[in-house]
């Protein structure tokens, strides 16, 4: 025993294979059995990169990723194979991966056919997809329709049985709700803690949306330009924000909790491109606490004396060592 289901991206550079360069830089972060890890951040700030690059949606170009101790980053894809069991995905629209010709039951059943290569039975499967969607809340007569006889919020739930079918470790959720209603948010938000607690599932869930992050979090990476800024428990990155670009985001967020809110904070401009990434910090143009060492030295991630993690030269504690002595 003792292995620790870890998923750690290494230092270094993650390069999407897109028309447009995106890169994501110093990531670094683990996700422990049943936690669940959001990626927060404003669009384009890399965080479904991470997500998708996780997944080996997209290939990294160096750093690894370990899920229980094997480095999956340089897998190629036939022995990806068991890993693809380990970590599934969810995507904001539900619709656009679920095969229209396809009844419900046997679209959920798909990977776990995939898996089991010839070796289970119709009968297996068609009781398996019962109970699956049994447990999303969905009955045995749904079970024969088709996607296009569901509402958003039922297509979403058809996506988590499917993605559970092959009994997952991790669940990758990229903005799984922000295509839906508010007051039906809420519910699937519920079913996935529910599922969290019953399978032993961990998420890494990738949201714009802080009411959103703040309901279901137990850590939370803030993201910015392609980089991590902060790492923070949920608890930590609402009552005390570390990274100027956290408080930022923070007071400029609907309050989610009135004891939590934060005093406006300006920003100025805009985001820069990250084909033309600032000098030294990544945040430095924008930053209202920004100084001359902002603009040389790149600030990394440095862990802080509760937990959390910060890459600001304001929080570099070599720095306020220095200062100290
Ligand atoms: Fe602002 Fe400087 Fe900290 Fe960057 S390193 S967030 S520019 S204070
Ligand atoms: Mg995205």
């Amino acid at each position: 025993g003792g292995i620790f289901d870890r998923l750690q991206f290494g230092k270094g550079k993650l390069l999407a294979p897109q028309k447009q360069l995106r890169a994501v830089n110093g990531v670094d972060l683990s996700i422990a059995p049943g936690e669940v890890m959001a990626l927060v951040g404003e669009s384009g700030c890399g965080k479904s990169t991470v997500a998708k690059t996780i997944a080996r949606i997209y290939e990294p170009t160096a750093g690894e990723i370990r899920i229980d101790g094997e480095d999956i980053s340089r897998m190629k894809f036939r022995e990806m194979r068991p890993i693809r069991r380990k970590l599934q995905m969810i995507f904001q629209d539900p619709y656009a991966s679920l095969d229209p010709r396809q009844r419900v039951r046997d679209i959920v059943m798909e990977p776990r056919r995939a898996q089991a290569g010839g070796k289970i039975s119709r009968r297996e499967l068609h009781d398996e997809a019962i109970a699956l969607l049994a447990k999303v809340g969905l009955n045995a007569e749904q079970a024969g329709r088709y996607p296009h006889q569901f509402s958003g919020g039922q297509r979403q739930r058809i996506g988590i049985a499917r993605a559970l079918s092959v009994r997952p470790k991790i669940i990758i959720a990229d903005e799984p709700v922000s295509a839906l209603d508010v007051s039906i948010q809420a519910q699937i938000l519920n079913l996935m803690m529910d599922l969290r607690d019953e399978f032993g599932l961990s998420y890494l869930f990738v949201s714009h949306d802080l009411s959103v992050v703040h309901h279901i979090a137990d850590r939370i990476g803030v993201m910015y330009l392609g980089f991590m800024v902060e790492t923070a428990s949920r608890d930590q990155l609402f009552s005390q924000p570390k990274h100027p670009y956290t408080q930022v985001l923070l007071s400029a967020a609907p309050t989610i909790d009135k004891s939590l809110a934060k005093p406006k904070i300006e920003i100025v401009g805009e985001v820069p491109s990250a084909l033309r990434l600032p000098s030294g910090c990544c945040f430095r143009t924008r930053c209202p606490m920004a100084f001359d060492r902002c603009a040389v030295d790149r600030p990394v991630l440095t862990p802080q004396p509760d937990g959390s993690a910060v890459a600001c030269h304001l929080h570099d504690r070599n720095d306020a060592e220095r200062k100290s002595q």
